[in-house]
């Protein structure tokens, strides 16, 4: 597929060409593309607030396989059935905590790749890379929104050439359809951490309340009103 889109490079995708280059049908072609486009828009603009979701349901998966084969491997069919079911519990809950790590690691890693070739230098490097980690894990909700409006913006253009628009113009639509899924998803679709943060207003006076660091609870700084913690996370 990868040197059937190359060779077109510049100028419309022959869908025909390519259809008959994959073995499918143009029917087929068409339904993949439609289906690239509509999630590929769909990632670029809401994927944050799927990704949870997408993380658990591959961890889940992973889990469970794993599970499985260490369970047939330890003591036949029983086993393995037990510790597929533990493992894909544990996958699905661990591994959206797993891959936003990894995402702060590659980010360390990144800068510290960046910093290290400009100066030369490892102490540099490294505390660029650990600011680069702490600020990545911080804000590791709006660098998933950028990386899905990336990665969506970049399968809608997939689909887009393969619907027979020219190369640059579906090049041209995916880095709008970036750009504005980006910006949507980093300011307009609020991040999780932050609402269950945010401090709830008093109900005796119009102030604002405040973290109550002995009890957990919440405190009003304007007329000493006091909420205690709230039952939800
Ligand atoms: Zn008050």
């Amino acid at each position: 597929m990868i040197y059937a889109l190359r060779c077109n490079v510049g100028h419309m995708v022959d869908l025909t060409q390519l259809a008959s280059n994959l073995g499918v049908s143009e029917g087929i072609l068409l339904i993949i593309a439609a289906v690239a486009i509509v999630l590929g828009i769909t990632l670029a603009f809401i994927g944050k607030k799927l990704w949870k979701r997408i993380m658990s349901m591959i961890g889940g998966l992973l889990g469970a396989s794993l599970g499985f084969v260490i369970g047939l491997s330890l003591g036949g069919e029983l086993a393995a059935l037990i510790l597929t079911v533990i493992g894909g519990i544990l996958g699905s809950l661990l591994f959206a905590k797993i891959v936003e790590v990894a995402l702060a690691i590659l980010c360390g890693a990144l800068a510290f790749g960046v910093v290290f070739l400009l100066t030369g230098s490892l102490l540099a490097g490294g505390i660029i890379a650990v600011v680069a980690f702490v600020i990545c894990f911080l804000f590791v909700e709006k660098v998933v929104g950028i990386l899905m409006a990336i990665a969506g913006a970049l399968l809608a253009g997939v689909g887009l050439m393969l619907l027979g628009l020219g190369t640059e113009l579906a090049a041209i639509v995916s880095l709008v359809i970036m750009v504005a899924g980006a910006i949507v998803q980093t300011l307009f679709i609020p991040d999780k951490k932050k609402k269950t943060a945010m401090a709830p207003a008093c109900k005796n006076c119009p102030g604002t309340m405040v973290r109550d660091a002995a009890t957990g609870g919440w405190y009003c700084p304007n007329c000493g009103a006091i909420e205690p913690v709230e039952p939800t996370s």
